[in-house]
């Protein structure tokens, strides 16, 4: 048997898939319907404009696409350049190496910056190639806004500073399937060209939505980029777009009207109240960390991830026994180190639709899971450090004044 029931709810704390909620799975649960009757037109439209909000852009088009951040990265890439172009990329985890392998493999030059795991992205050296470039050859630069593997948060509105400065051209590509919907994240005014997300993150739905959001500029750039593109090509769209039915070929309904209620969700709360909430709930999970006497896989505090963290263990543990652990005797979900990392890190995701309550319930588990696998924790600790900290900052829940 590969399945083994377990009482109460999975605790799940992987970086993505993350929890839905009850009100997204009801949204979801319904028949198939005609697209070309008005009702998904309508539907379509309004959510066309909604989702611009989460990527903070009023300037943006955005691409609602049935595929996941894999796909979301190649519509990015394949749109807006063409083969051999030269782009720079930052290395600083898995994800970041896998976007990497896909843009050699649609024939980009591809210019590595690579860092130390657990370090962000060396803005410095973007900067002196940024300088050497005045032929501008750099047509882009791509960067991960969240390493979920490690858990660094880059800076973008530096990475605009440093493009401004040298009054570059190069397109500005980014990342944000585990950071938008959670992290601070401003499209129009860092001047990002292509932004984009995946629905199993801190959207809270399934997986298998890909949200892309191109600006004025990446648009025009389409126009000319000669990179192969058929289902991911943004023409079709825009011809669909401007005939008022939206789509070029059968959306998934049930996600449509899942995501429908997904932004209902966000925006009911605020999206400035869900980011902070996510802060919150990073920092209450670091405090635990550090409570520990354990690191965080993360280097410098500027680079720190409110959506997940990834702790380091000692070396005399294998950090995969604890994710294994976990599942098995507490019905709790970690994250694996990836890649480098893999048996030195395991990670806590505390992303999307999630409370303090349920963020208490995974460090819990953690501890006696840490005390099962051998490392000497004081049972309460990390728990009480949370604890303290969000009994202070929580803040009432503004739909129950
Ligand atoms: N980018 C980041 C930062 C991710 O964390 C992930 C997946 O975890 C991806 C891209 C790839 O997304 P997907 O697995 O939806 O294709």
């Amino acid at each position: 048997m590969d399945y083994f029931y377990g009482p109460g709810r999975n605790h799940l704390f992987v970086p993505g898939p993350v929890n839905i909620p009850e009100e997204v799975i009801r949204a979801m649960n319904r028949n198939n319907e005609d697209y070309r009757a008005p009702p998904i037109p309508a539907l379509t439209k309004n959510l066309l404009e909604d989702v611009k909000k989460i990527f903070k852009s009023t300037s943006g088009t955005p691409f609602i696409i049935p595929t996941t951040g894999t796909g979301a990265w190649e519509s990015a890439l394949t749109n807006t350049l063409s083969p051999r172009d030269r782009i720079v990329s930052f290395l600083i985890g898995q994800f970041s190496l896998l976007w990497i392998d896909q843009q050699q493999r649609l024939n980009f030059d591809v210019d590595v910056i690579e860092s130390e795991w657990g370090q962000g992205a060396n803005l410095d050296v973007l900067a002196s190639k940024l300088a050497a470039d005045s032929a501008h050859t750099i047509k882009a630069v791509c960067i991960v806004h969240n390493e979920t593997a490690t858990g660094v948060t880059n800076n973008l509105a530096t990475v605009r500073k440093i493009l401004d400065h040298y009054q570059h051209p190069a397109l500005f590509l980014v990342d944000g399937v585990s950071s938008i919907c959670a992290l601070d994240f401003r499209m129009d005014e860092w001047g990002i060209d292509v932004a984009l997300t995946g629905s199993q993150k801190a959207l809270s739905m399934p997986t298998g939505m890909g949200i892309v959001c191109a600006s004025p500029k990446a648009l025009e750039a389409s126009q000319t980029a000669k990179s192969i593109r058929v289902f991911f090509d943004w023409k079709d769209y825009l011809k669909f777009y401007k005939l008022g039915t939206y789509w070029p070929y059968t959306p998934s309904i049930q996600l449509l009207y899942g995501l429908r209620t997904a932004l209902d969700l966000i925006f009911l709360e605020g999206l400035d109240n869900v980011i902070a909430r996510h802060s919150r709930l990073g920092k209450a999970t670091r405090l635990a960390v550090e409570a520990w006497g354990l690191k965080n896989c993360t280097q410098k505090e500027e680079w720190y991830s409110d959506t997940v963290t990834a702790v380091l263990v000692p070396p005399y543990i294998d950090s995969s026994a604890i994710v294994k652990r976990g599942w098995q005797r507490y019905n709790l979900s970690l994250g694996l180190g990836l890649n480098k990392v893999a048996g030195k890190v395991f990670r806590i995701g505390h992303l999307g639709n999630l409370n303090e309550l349920q963020l208490l319930g995974c460090l819990a588990g953690v501890e006696m899971v840490l005390k099962d696998v051998g490392y000497p924790v004081k049972l309460g600790s990390g728990v009480a450090a949370a604890c303290a900290f969000l009994q202070n900052t929580t803040p009432l829940i503004a739909s129950r004044i």
